[in-house]
């Protein structure tokens, strides 16, 4: 990948540094993880000892203290491991529960938990959705009832990433009898703590080194102190705070949809059919030009937003836009790539099938593409 303007000399070092360590510790493991549908938590624990986990966050926590754009180039050179389960949970630690704890905790919680989550010592995840609630955050039905100085969490949450390995659950609840966006609180939830269970790992299509669950909260107890932020302001939290990391989905997706044309290039160049190269002919070639110049585009409106965010501005449209686009182009290029690398495509044997598997998530996951075109639209005026 070229270097961009946007990055100095420190990013290029610290690119160098992570796409040496990706090849050399995460992809020749790549294929063993995805078989046995998981990785070892040592991962994180190395990451942290590398100071990857903290490259934007205070140093004050054990983090590196670099700026916004050294989380972008952990999200793209993450994609380098060719397993985007593994990239997605160390993404959930980084980019939705280190994002919330440094931005939202007190002292006194960084210290206890996002400086074990920076050294990749405490596993975490952020438990929002639900069954019946989904795109529909406001309708979250979990209930966090005061109960002195504690709070008693009741309720069931799905499709939490590192759910079931994650030490220290984020959990979204509301005040009982609140409605809508309104009386959402964040707790912190500790594994071990009575009343708190995994229920069930789930089995998916694609991204299958990242666990995924199903988890019970069942008069389950925690002190008031655990609450992350503001007391009501979970939903606003969430969905305002949250909004630079969601530029995460768009960054990683540019990076993964470099490395399936690349794949793709080669073997179009290699593989031979009516007695010459496949690249060569023109059908292929255009749609591979069209492909690339998409793939280039969304580049473009991730770094311009990048560039923003690391301004200080809170570009929202623009993420919401990145994300729409840069997904659905690497899906698209997944798709491309399986189609040009015919039946091979189609085997397991080749990374082909789960780069087509796993992409098809991002265009569902932190906010599905129509929930991307609702934002975008509201902003129209429509
Ligand atoms: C592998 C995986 C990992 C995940 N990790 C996490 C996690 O760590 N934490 C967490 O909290 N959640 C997580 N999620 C949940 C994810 O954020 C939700 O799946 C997503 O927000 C969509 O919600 P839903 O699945 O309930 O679909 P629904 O909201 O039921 O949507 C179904 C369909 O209806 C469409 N739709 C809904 N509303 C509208 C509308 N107003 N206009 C037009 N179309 C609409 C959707 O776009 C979609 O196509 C994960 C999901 C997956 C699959």
């Amino acid at each position: 990948m070229s270097e961009h303007p946007l990055f100095n000399e420190e990013h290029r070092a610290i690119r160098k540094t992570l796409r040496e360590f990706v090849a050399k510790e995460l992809t020749p493991h790549a294929d063993r993880w995805e078989a046995e549908k998981g990785f070892p938590d040592q991962v994180f624990k190395r990451m942290g000892e590398l100071g990857f986990l903290g490259l934007k966050y205070p140093e004050e926590y054990g983090g590196q203290g670099g700026d916004y754009l050294c989380g972008v180039i952990l999200a793209e050179e993450m994609m380098g491991c060719l397993s985007a389960g593994l990239a997605m949970s160390i993404g959930a630690q980084t980019d939705m529960v280190c994002a919330l704890l440094e931005k939202m905790g007190s002292g006194e919680q960084k210290e206890q938990y996002l400086r074990p989550a920076l050294a990749g010592e405490m596993i975490g995840c952020l438990c929002i959705t639900e069954p019946d609630a989904g795109s529909d955050v406001a309708a979250i039905r979990t209930v966090a009832e005061r109960e002195g100085d504690h709070f008693v969490i009741n309720g069931q949450k799905t499709f939490i990433t590192n759910g079931v390995r994650a030490d220290l659950a984020i959990v979204v609840a509301r005040a009982r009898g609140s409605e809508g966006a309104k009386g959402m609180s964040l707790l912190l939830v500790e594994k071990g703590t009575p009343g708190f269970s995994v229920s069930r790992k789930l089995d998916k299509v694609g991204m299958h080194t990242s666990d995924t669950a199903e988890l019970f909260f069942e008069d389950c107890r925690v002190p008031a102190e655990n609450i992350l932020g503001e007391e009501g302001q979970g939903f606003y939290h969430i969905m305002w705070e949250l909004q630079p990391e969601r530029l995460f989905g768009a960054v990683s997706s540019v990076a993964a949809a470099q490395i399936y044309l690349d794949i793709t290039l080669k073997y179009v160049k290699e593989r031979e059919q009516f007695g010459r190269p496949i690249g060569k002919f023109q059908a292929i070639r255009h749609r591979l030009a069209d492909l690339a110049t998409e793939l280039e585009a969304a580049r473009q409106l991730s770094y311009y937003t990048a560039g923003l965010i690391q301004a200080g501005e809170f570009p929202a449209r623009e993420i919401t836009m990145a994300k729409l686009f840069a997904t659905r182009m690497a899906n698209r290029m997944a798709d491309e790539a399986m189609q040009l690398h015919g039946g091979y495509g189609y085997m397991m044997e080749y990374p082909i099938q789960r780069f087509w598997r796993d992409s098809r998530l991002i265009r569902i996951g932190a906010g599905t593409d129509e929930i991307m075109r609702e934002i975008i639209s509201k902003q129209m005026g429509l």
